[in-house]
């Protein structure tokens, strides 16, 4: 591990919530067959020493398997990272977290805090009862990120990676080095406990998000992903928005082919759902890349965002 980045930043905060990283399986030589989210966030920091002088402090925020992430989890996950990262001696915020959907969890954080300081998201790929668990390792790159020198904005670390919480993607089912950032790239690597930057630490909060802050409990609104592939109709764009719906959809995001292409009777229904007031936007389906905007486009696009973190993006905007 690095010396830490000054005297004043004596605290590290390890927020856990859950997921593989945390879970355990019958058999050490089971790395599928697990239940996730098992081992508390404190057991997790166990054979992790910090560096000297700094402290590391334990928090569970949720103890769930991240398929099931929900909004009421992402706020409150939000809350505990705007107040820990507001102490005047917390160098950062690590989050331990599920590998399904850390990648929505990222875009949400990276977009809704304003981080001057760094707040880190790590997995694991195997259990931690595996014979050969990825999580210890994890999180110690993951609190040496936290006290890189300069570090800011909402990170995850994985398999000696860092990515930038707007560009990473889960990209494997089983390997180990699970994550990509597509063409941006990685931030950077992390070598025995230092970091190797490549390229800018992100910069994020730009979203005025003052409701998820603020209120209780938020009324999320509802938008749906719908996909556009071969022989794709209106139908589902058309169930979605059926007058007597418990919960109206507020808003859609297309998962588009290509360039923003759609299947010509998906975006019929899609135009129809945009004059009735839906908010509808495009996101690619390809891994890499963004959309091109076209002077005749009649539905707006996400540029580089997957459909996933469209819906997010989507859902902030109608809440703001
Ligand atoms: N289902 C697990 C989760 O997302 C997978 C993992 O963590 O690798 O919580």
């Amino acid at each position: 591990m690095p010396d830490f980045p000054s005297p004043e930043l004596r605290r590290v905060v390890v927020l856990g919530t859950g997921g593989t990283i945390a879970g355990k399986a019958a058999s050490s030589g089971d790395n599928i067959g697990y239940t996730a989210g098992q081992v508390g966030v404190a057991d997790l920091l166990g054979g992790i020493e910090a560096p000297q002088g700094v402290t590391l402090v334990a928090e569970q925020v949720a103890q769930l398997d991240s398929k099931d992430m929900s909004f009421e989890t992402w706020q409150k996950l939000a809350q505990r990272c705007a107040h820990w990262l507001a102490e005047p001696d917390v160098a950062g915020v690590v989050v331990t977290h599920g590998t399904d959907t850390l990648e929505e969890t990222a875009f949400f954080l990276h977009s809704v805090l304003a981080c001057a300081k760094p707040v880190v998201l790590t997995c694991a790929m195997r259990p931690a009862s595996a014979l050969s668990p990825d999580g210890p390792q994890n999180v110690r790159d993951a609190i040496g990120v936290a006290l890189a020198a300069g570090a800011r904005g909402v990170t995850v670390v994985c398999a000696g990676a860092i990515h930038s919480g707007a560009d990473v993607q889960k990209v494997h089912t089983y390997r180990l080095d699970a994550f990509a950032s597509g063409d941006a790239g990685v931030v950077g690597y992390v070598e025995e406990g230092e970091v190797r930057r490549v390229r800018a630490w992100p910069e994020g909060g730009a979203l005025p998000a003052s409701k998820i802050f603020e209120a209780a409990a938020v009324q999320w609104p509802r938008v749906e992903i719908v996909m556009s592939h071969a022989g794709a109709s209106g139908a589902v764009v058309e169930a979605l928005l059926q007058p007597g719906n418990a919960e109206p959809v507020r808003g859609l995001v297309l998962a588009a082919t290509g360039n923003g292409t759609l299947h010509h009777a998906l975006e019929a229904a899609a135009l129809k759902a945009q004059e009735a007031g839906v908010a509808v936007v495009r996101a690619t389906r390809c891994m890499n890349g963004r959309i091109l905007p076209k002077a005749d486009d009649r539905l707006r696009d996400a540029g580089t965002l997957t459909p996933v973190k469209a819906r997010i993006a989507l859902m902030l905007e109608l809440l703001g």
